[in-house]
């Protein structure tokens, strides 16, 4: 065994695994280009842009009244639709094996005639399956298709004990459920099926999942969730390996019946997703980004950041944001209905950053009526708006980069790090799209000046040379912490991939968590002035420093650094909390102008530390080294009041400013209970080249707006936004 794990970590560390795994779901040859024949577009997949789910409950039929529903999706003028048809529980007569009839179905095709009346109203319709869970039959007839616990024992449902919990990447799913799939389609031809809950409900030791796994990697499955384990290294990518296959299998399946279908698998999401978004973005026609609300401390714009992950692999390709009507928190009040004021709010972000929504309800029987005026207004808000909302590009030039394999293969909070960057944008009313770090080649990059690395552990050599380029090519390059520090598999390197592009070398420490340190702010001793860097921190010597510090050298000269070290001293007792050093010359950050670009190195956590303590002054740094690094006019400055989130879009004819006013109590933690009017906001916006304006209007006040005219500049006074003001601008 000892020989088979370091033949694996071989191949992994170098070759790419490829010899160990076949096509592995990617490969360490970053940003290489996607091998996969592209997956052909049903025709419908652009055309919805408000998307209704109704999930029934097993006691649904013939309690529920299909008419109600039918009324409501035409009131919110939703042309998509996600109807329950089978999986754990069918509400159509199948003929399908062991797959279990709702107890109150009897002869009813609740499903069929819910598909009846929605293909009346126009919609596209989308049949919902979900496989996670099955019955003592099916247990005792196929003990092999249900998941078994690191106990070796069969595992029963957590929340319906008289349940099993199914295996998700073996016959179960490859056999059984792919035939459930072949008969609704085969049946109602509809225009595709939804998976939900299909990649399994954590690990599985049962017997077909042990040899698969020993099959393709020589090893056990993995008993701990140390990425650097070789066994659990192997199983991320394995794990990703089965889906993709059962991806694959199911959508060749239902098209091989609908040749204008496809399946859209729930899965999908940023650096702590599981599965590789770049081969998510080649298989995907259209995905469906499943965050339904805030829970815990989240800002409303975690909707967006939805939106921005999936856009960075999925491209122009139609990406969906499901919200909840309800309450989700830990203790799933699934049938809870949340306040109008939340649910606006949380949609308006997600529809600012291109999602088009989908709002979901669980259960055909109403215990609360509450939300459906509230989503009704929403939806009508937005059909009024669709000309304006279907988006060809969005006129960000900053890139916030995430990376799927540091959140694998590195420990230790890169998500935290993104959210500072994200809060610290948002704050500064920056416009920003998320990138993917195996999309970093020129094409990929293309429309943006400028890239933050939030501590992104894992680069391979490749993506650093990518990287390189872009700064050759004139782009901007802000980073943090550990960037590079790491392989593309989580292995510490000796130095950082990016040391020439950082002007430093590592000394071999990372010290932290450090107590009372601060960041002395200087003037460049030849000028007496400060660096842009330091703007809006006049009058301040010193600010807070980070909490974890990467120790460096510099492999050539800093003169002037902005920001030095002053080093922790006690801060007990009282007594004693005096500075030792109150100057060093180790400087905290690395400002160069390499070739035609520009690099900032913060070698701490500042953007981490942001996203803990969310100091003004580390706020004013994020700020100042984007705008640094990017050198050049902004496409749109948003000036007054408030938070607000703010992107800019191209439509064919159009452009738009989306206005999004996070201002309020519950900013960082929710339900909104009121939104709160902000006063004037002064847009300016920079006209890409070649283009002319006509007409502006303000799309939630139906105004048309002050504007003042001069070369490819307009600036336009909006005298208030409530929850979402959108400027249209025809040209
Ligand atoms: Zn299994």
């Amino acid at each position: 065994m000892s020989m088979r794990r370091r033949e694996f970590l071989k191949t992994a560390g170098a070759a790419g695994a490829t010899v160990a795994f076949g096509k592995l779901p990617w490969s360490p040859a970053a940003g290489a280009a996607a091998s996969a024949a592209p997956v052909p577009q049903p025709s419908w997949v652009d055309k919805p842009m408000r998307w209704a789910q109704l999930t029934l409950v097993e006691d649904d039929p013939g309690k529920f009244d299909p008419r109600f529903w039918l009324d409501y999706f035409a009131r919110t003028r939703s042309d998509a639709v996600c109807l329950s048809a089978g999986g754990c529980v069918a509400y159509y007569p199948t003929n399908v094996p062991f797959h279990h009839r709702s107890a109150w179905l009897g002869d009813r095709d609740v499903f069929g005639d819910l598909v009846a009346g929605c293909r009346a109203l126009g919609m596209v319709v989308v049949a919902r399956t979900d496989p996670h869970a099955t019955y003592d039959d099916v247990q005792a007839a196929h003990p092999e298709w249900i998941a078994v616990g690191a106990d070796g024992k069969p595992r029963r449902h957590w929340a319906s004990p008289e349940m099993w919990v199914t295996c998700g990447l073996g016959p179960y799913n490859f056999e059984f459920m792919t035939d459930v799939k072949r008969e609704i389609m085969s049946r109602y031809k509809v225009d595709a099926i939804f998976i939900n809950r299909w990649d399994g409900s954590g690990m599985c030791y049962c017997e077909q999942c042990q040899r698969s796994f020993r099959d393709a990697s020589g090893l056990d499955l993995p008993r701990t969730s140390d990425p650097q384990d070789p066994s659990q290294r192997a199983y991320i990518l394995w794990r990703q390996q089965r889906l993709f296959d059962l991806w694959r299998l199911w959508d060749g399946e239902v098209r091989r019946i609908n040749a204008d279908s496809c399946v859209i698998p729930n899965t999908g999401g940023g650096a702590t997703s599981a599965l590789d978004m770049q081969r998510i973005g080649e298989l995907a026609p259209m995905l469906v980004a499943d965050r339904q609300a805030r829970r815990g401390v989240a800002a409303p714009w975690a909707n967006g950041k939805n939106g921005k992950e999936y856009r960075a692999t999925m491209g122009r390709k139609p990406i969906v944001g499901l919200f909840s009507v309800g309450v989700e928190e830990p203790y799933r009040w699934k049938d809870s209905v949340q306040s109008e004021a939340e649910i606006r709010l949380w949609v308006a972000d997600g529809v600012a950053n291109g999602l088009r929504p989908w709002f979901t309800k669980f259960s055909g029987v109403l215990h609360d009526e509450r939300w459906l005026a509230p989503v009704e207004r929403i939806y009508q808000r937005l059909a009024l708006w669709e000309p304006y909302l279907r988006n060809e590009l969005p006129l960000a030039r900053v890139g916030l980069v995430y990376s799927q394999q540091t959140g694998w293969f590195v420990s230790g909070g890169h998500e935290d790090h993104i959210h500072g960057w994200y809060q610290a944008l948002v704050e500064s009313r920056i416009p920003f799209e998320m990138v993917h770090d195996r999309l970093l080649d020129e094409a990929h990059l293309a429309s943006l000046k400028t890239l933050v690395l939030p501590n992104i552990g894992a680069l391979s050599d490749v993506q650093c040379g990518q990287l390189r380029a872009f700064v050759q090519r004139g782009g901007g390059l802000v980073a943090t912490h550990e960037t590079s520090l790491c392989d593309q598999w989580g292995v510490r390197r000796k130095n950082f991939g990016l040391a020439d592009l950082f002007g430093v070398t590592f000394k071999g420490r990372i010290e932290g968590p450090m107590q009372n340190s601060y960041l002395r702010l200087e003037a460049d001793p030849a000028t007496g002035k400060r660096h842009p860097l330091l703007a809006g921190l006049e009058g301040a010597p010193r600010i807070i420093n980070g909490v974890h510090r990467v120790e460096v050298e510099a492999t050539r000269p800093f003169p002037g650094p902005p920001l030095t070290l002053i080093p922790s001293y006690p801060d007990l007792p009282m007594e004693k909390v005096y500075p030792r050093a109150s100057k060093t010359d180790v400087p905290q950050v690395y400002l160069s102008e390499p070739g035609a670009g520009r690099v900032v190195y913060f070698p701490f956590d500042l953007d981490r530390t942001f996203w803990e303590i969310l100091a003004p002054d580390h706020l004013a740094l994020l700020r100042n080294a984007v705008t640094w690094a990017t050198n050049e006019d902004p496409v749109v400055t948003v000036v007054g009041p408030g938070v607000l989130d703010v992107t800019v879009w191209r439509q064919k004819t159009s452009i738009t400013v989306h206005l999004v006013n996070l201002t309020n109590p519950m900013m960082m933690k929710g339900p909104v209970r009121e939104l709160v009017p902000i006063g004037e906001q002064q847009v300016r916006l920079r006209l890409p080249a070649g283009t002319m304006a006509g007409t502006i209007r303000l799309l939630a006040a139906g105004t048309n707006p002050r504007v003042a005219r001069s070369g490819a500049w307009l600036d336009i006074t909006v005298p208030s936004i409530l929850d979402h003001e959108i400027v249209a601008v025809d040209l």
